[in-house]
This record gives structure tokens, C-alpha cells and sequence, in this order.
């Protein structure tokens, strides 16, 4: 428990928050070590800005605890609380120029003019935009816009910084360009920061740690690469990678790993149980190669959409398992629809879903 103590620790202790008779968040519990980016990721309504707004005081808990570097801040305002929020709108003053947009907490909170207004060029600086601190935030584009809401956030220096989809009004190059950014910047700072989206490759990238939320709940909480490959269960293989999901069997398991059928075919597959029987399986549309179909292979099917996007093929394929969805980057052999594919299962990029619950 120490560790969760530190400056910048962060804990929801059964937390659930209700508008009315509706739950937005029910019953969640999780919690985040200092100097890691976590995200909230989910799909509309699941309660991920909900939870972000509840850390930062802009709601009041119904039920549970929050905690911030140790201390319980359940009942604080959001005055008291030392974390600052990056909204989706960037919220700046029109009528202010960015240097006064950035020193303004600081001006708030009565530190001298002069040295807010260094601060603040100090925080501009930090996100690359100390020459344009005297222009109006109209004179600056989205993402620059952005980045000194970025900086007016972490001038203050918080316990704890909050972002709230903040790429979502940027287009796609700008979205990457940003978000790369705040990772640097995050890392450099040592800064704990809570990051909601609902962009699955948004938190693959920017995340030590993914919090997949659904229906008001957690869903699962991991490393990147342990969400995408030990989804908990089908609605994240789903919802992280487009996994299709598929019927198999484990023909026998040690604890470690089971051997799986999946159509006629055989597969080894990281498994925590000893069950065996039916089980779900979620393949990656990545983890499925094609070739020219012939009699020994162990599953086959039918093209029946080959879709050319440059860098890859993707491809609709019927099958004993139903419809595939697959991905092929190896473009030396492309196939038309129509044509009649031999399906191999890659074990990586395949997973028992559910397999460390
Ligand atoms: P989105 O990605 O669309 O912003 P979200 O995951 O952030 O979704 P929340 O905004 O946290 O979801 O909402 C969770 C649930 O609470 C939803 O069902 C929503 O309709 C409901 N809700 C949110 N704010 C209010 C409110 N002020 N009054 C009533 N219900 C609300």
C-alpha cells in the first residue's frame, strides 16, 4: 500500500455516481501509480468523462472514495484539489492573449504579475510556442490552440493532470503530432496524468496503463499489450483491435497454455485454466494468413470482399468459423472475391478470451 501514498497516486475505492435515478459510473474501483499516464477508454456513455470530472471535484460522489496521493479528497471542491483539467474545447479566453491565458490560475491564485507572466512563457516554451505569446488564441490554429491549453494546465503544476479527449476537434496528422507531444512532455515532467478517449489506437499509443471501461463499468485494466492480447473478456477484443470472434474447444490444458481447435484447425494458445471444452477465441484480423487454397488445409473459405488500402489488404471471408474479417499486409499475392483461400491461425494475435480472469 506505500506506494499508493506517493504524490501523484491516485484510488477509486467503489465509487458510484448516479444523476437522478440513472447510474453514470457503478461501482468502479481502480487505481493509478505516480508518474504514469493512465487512459479511460470506452465507448459513448460508458461513464469515462463521468469518472474523469469526479476526480477533478466537478462531481460529487454518491457512493465510495477517491483518494489523491494518499489523501481522501472525496468531499474536497475543486478548488481544493490539486489537479488541473485539458477539456475537448480547449476552453481558452478570446480576450486575452495566450501568455494571459496561461498565467491566469497563477494570477488566481495571487502570485505577483511578473512572475506568472515568466512562468507562463516558461509552460509555452514546453509545448514549443513561446514566440507566439502575445498573439490572441483566434490567431492560432486548433492544435496550437491546444497545446497552450496544455500549458495552462500545467502551469500549475498538478498532483494530478486530466485530459478529456483533448485531440478530438484536431485532424488526423494534428491528432498524432499532439498526442505524441503530450506523451513527451508527461514523461519529461514525471506528471501523473488521467487521459480519457474513446480511440482504442489513441491509448494503445499513449498509455502505461489502459483502463477499458463498458456500461458504467471497468471492464479491464492493463498494460497496452496485455489489453490487446488477454482481452478480458469479448466486448474488449471487440471494441480494442477488431478481434472476430469465433467458437473453438481446448482439447487439453496445463495451467499455462491450451491446446485449441478452431475449425479443423490446431492451435497452442496462452491459457491461466485447466478447462477443457467449448471456449470463444478472438482472432486478430491480423493473426489469420491466406494462401492459395489446397486439399490439406485445415480451414477453408471464400473471398467475399478484398478491399486495396495501399499499405494492406483487408478482407471479408466466409467460412466454417462465419465471417472473418482479415488484415494482410504481404501484398505480393492478392485475392480477387471470389476466390477460394486456405485460412492458417497465427498463435500470436490469437487469444482464449477471458483467459486470466
Ligand atoms: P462520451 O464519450 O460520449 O462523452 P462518456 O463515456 O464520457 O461518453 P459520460 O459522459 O461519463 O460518458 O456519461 C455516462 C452516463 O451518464 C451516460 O449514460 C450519460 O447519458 C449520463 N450522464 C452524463 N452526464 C449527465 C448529466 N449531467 N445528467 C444526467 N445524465 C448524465
Amino acid at each position: 500500500m506505500r506506494k499508493t501514498q506517493q504524490r501523484g497516486s491516485l484510488a477509486f475505492e467503489r465509487v458510484t455516481k448516479r444523476y437522478g435515478k440513472s447510474v453514470a459510473v457503478d461501482d468502479i474501483s481502480f487505481s493509478i501509480e505516480p508518474k504514469t499516464l493512465v487512459t479511460l477508454l470506452g465507448p459513448s456513455g460508458c461513464g469515462k468523462t463521468t469518472t474523469l470530472r469526479m476526480i477533478a471535484g466537478l462531481e460529487r460522489v454518491d457512493e465510495g472514495r477517491i483518494s489523491i496521493g494518499g489523501r481522501d479528497v472525496t468531499e474536497l471542491s475543486a478548488a481544493e484539489r490539486d489537479v488541473s483539467m485539458v477539456f475537448q474545447s480547449y476552453a481558452l479566453f478570446p480576450h486575452m492573449s495566450v501568455v494571459e491565458n496561461v498565467a491566469y490560475g497563477l494570477t488566481v491564485a495571487r502570485q505577483p504579475k511578473k512572475l506568472a507572466r515568466e512562468r507562463a512563457l516558461e509552460a509555452l516554451a514546453l509545448v514549443g510556442l513561446a514566440d507566439l505569446a502575445d498573439r490572441s488564441p483566434s490567431e492560432l490554429s486548433g492544435g496550437q490552440q491546444q497545446r497552450v491549453a496544455v500549458a495552462r494546465a500545467l502551469v500549475l503544476e498538478p498532483e494530478v493532470l486530466l485530459l478529456d479527449e483533448p485531440l478530438s476537434n484536431l485532424d488526423a496528422k494534428m491528432r498524432t503530432r499532439v498526442r505524441d507531444e503530450i506523451r513527451d512532455l508527461q514523461l519529461k515532467l514525471g506528471l501523473t496524468a488521467v487521459y480519457v478517449t474513446h480511440d482504442q489506437e489513441e491509448a494503445l499509443a499513449i498509455s502505461d496503463q489502459i483502463v477499458v471501461m463498458n456500461r458504467k463499468k471497468i471492464v479491464q485494466q492493463g498494460s497496452p499489450r496485455e489489453i490487446f492480447e488477454a482481452p478480458a473478456d469479448e466486448f474488449v477484443a471487440d471494441f480494442i483491435g477488431n478481434a472476430n470472434l469465433v467458437d473453438g474447444e481446448i482439447r487439453s490444458a496445463n495451467g499455462k497454455t491450451a491446446n485449441c481447435l478452431i475449425g479443423g484447425a490446431a492451435v497452442d494458445l496462452p491459457y491461466a485454466g485447466t478447462r477443457t471444452g467449448p471456449v470463444r477465441i478472438a482472432l486478430r484480423p491480423e493473426a489469420i494468413a491466406l494462401q492459395v487454397a489446397s486439399g490439406d488445409a485445415a480451414l477453408i473459405g471464400e473471398v467475399s470482399r478484398a478491399t486495396y488500402l495501399g499499405r494492406e489488404m483487408q478482407y471479408a471471408i466466409q467460412s466454417e468459423l462465419g465471417e472473418l474479417f482479415v488484415v494482410c499486409h504481404r501484398l505480393d499475392q492478392i485475392f480477387p472475391r471470389g476466390a477460394r483461400v486456405g485460412l492458417q491461425l497465427k498463435a500470436h494475435g490469437a487469444a482464449i478470451v477471458g483467459a486470466h480472469a
